[in-house]
């Protein structure tokens, strides 16, 4: 048994799934699932290893684009929108080779596992080379981002994305011939030629209203159902996607995607900021989840959801570092109802254990992996833990501990990371990657 493999965890306080954390936590381990759990079990027994702090099923990022770490700190400065913020991100897009990409990916997956997030669902667009340029292998980019999770420790998601127009009936141009692929047909048949395995699974994505047509997008949807994959977009990020497929269509985005049968317990809405009250009643009836991305949000003056209403309608929130401004789940989950707080004057939207859940067990469920994200019998045993001791979490009471957690901790708080049972993080340090040289390094790789 390698030094990374657990089979016995005694966890000083671990959440369960309840409004509260319990103490003496045993988690017998088999292989990569969880065996059993034991609580109220007070001291660790002699073969166990001591997990300190606050244990809580890993992460899931929901929707992460990985090369856009390499946009941190250099889209801050002058006035702009996201649009702006968009141009910036494709001058970063053409720089980037299949290489390029895995190395950023490889650091950027592992500064996520360093944050307690132990599954992504990358949301891939970037398919071929400048101009369109095709590859020998249709998929390195693809291949490569998965690899790069793998060597980080983490699992993925590959959401592959159909990306065919550069806005509503505008032929792609610049960056984004290298996002399309042509034709449904040609996303189709080189997304089949995806694999899966123990720790990558694929999903399909609609890159959104503005880059897929109603009949591409209707195509999409009916691959993803014949699959069971999870089927993601990006919907009204902006108010001028909105404008635009009103003007085009006479329908809102959440109505088109509707109306081609997108919409289902397997759809997942990125964003979801700007929604009219029947969108709302869309996504709520139809079971679909929403992955809410606030510290991306805030970055781009996007704009503050309807998480409560989406919630209250039916929907199911997960979340997702999105651009990667930052890289703290915890920090995505308090915003929810922070956001809203200061939006509506009112506290207590959200309860500590709900944005856990949708950091957590929602989460997995969005990207295709409902065996992750609780801490039971028969689930994977993908877990995080928070110290308690550092200055920002001293003094939290156990009866308090996910409120301390949810409201005052960081992504730094983490301290180990397991994956599958084995650990991919102890002591705050990642056992395979000197993840801040890696991040230096491929960032450094990118023309300035
Ligand atoms: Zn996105």
């Amino acid at each position: 048994m390698s030094a990374e493999q657990a089979s016995t965890l005694w966890c000083e306080l671990a959440w369960l799934g309840g409004e509260r954390a319990e103490a003496g936590v045993l988690i017998e381990l088999d292989g990569e699932r969880i065996a059993s759990v034991a609580t109220e079990v007070t001291s660790p027994p002699r073969q166990a290893t001591t997990l300190a702090g606050l244990t809580i099923p890993g992460f899931a990022n929901a929707h992460s684009h990985a090369f856009q770490r390499a946009l941190r700190g250099r889209t801050q400065a002058g006035r702009g929108d996201f649009w702006t913020w968009r141009d910036r991100m494709y001058e970063v897009a053409e720089g980037i080779d299949p290489d390029v990409c895995f190395a950023l990916a490889r650091a950027t997956f592992a500064e996520m596992a360093l944050a307690g997030i132990t599954a992504v669902g990358e949301f891939h667009y970037l398919h071929h080379g400048p101009g369109g340029f095709r590859y020998d292998d249709p998929n390195a980019f693809g291949k490569a981002v998965i690899e790069a999770a793998r060597e980080a420790g983490v699992r993925i998601t590959l959401l592959d994305s159909c990306y065919l127009e550069g806005g509503i009936d505008t032929e792609v141009h610049g960056a984004q011939l290298r996002f399309s692929d042509g034709s449904y047909e040609a996303w189709a048949e080189r997304v089949d030629r995806l694999e899966e395995d123990p720790v990558a699974r694929v999903g399909a994505a609609i890159h959104s209203v503005r880059a897929v047509d109603p009949e591409a997008a209707a195509q999409v949807a009916a691959f993803a159902a014949e699959r069971s994959w999870p089927l993601h977009a990006h919907l009204s990020e902006q108010p001028a996607e909105n404008e635009e497929c009103v003007a085009a269509y006479g329908k809102t985005p959440t109505a088109l995607l509707e109306e081609v049968g997108a919409l289902s317990e397997r759809f997942t809405a990125v964003h979801a900021t700007h929604l009219a009250e029947a969108d709302l009643r869309l996504l709520g009836s139809g079971g679909c989840g929403v992955c809410l991305c606030p510290t991306t949000e805030r970055d781009l003056a996007d704009g503050i959801g309807s998480a409560r209403r989406l919630v209250e309608a039916g929907a199911t929130l997960s979340l997702g570092s999105d651009s990667n401004a930052l890289i703290d789940m915890i920090e995505e989950a308090r915003a929810v109802e922070l956001d809203e707080r200061l939006e509506s004057g009112v506290r207590g939207h959200h309860s500590a254990a709900d944005l856990l859940r949708a950091a957590t067990a929602s989460g997995s469920v969005a990207i295709g992996w409902p065996e992750a994200g609780h801490i039971a019998p028969q689930a994977l045993a993908d877990l995080a833990t928070f110290g308690l001791d550092g200055v920002r979490l001293a003094g939290t009471a156990a009866d308090h501990a996910i409120e301390s957690v949810v409201f005052a901790a960081a992504a730094a708080d983490v301290r180990d990371v397991i994956v599958g049972g084995r650990f991919i993080v102890r002591d705050g340090a990642h056992l395979r990657l000197d993840v801040a040289a890696e991040l230096n390094d491929a960032i450094a790789a990118l023309p300035s």
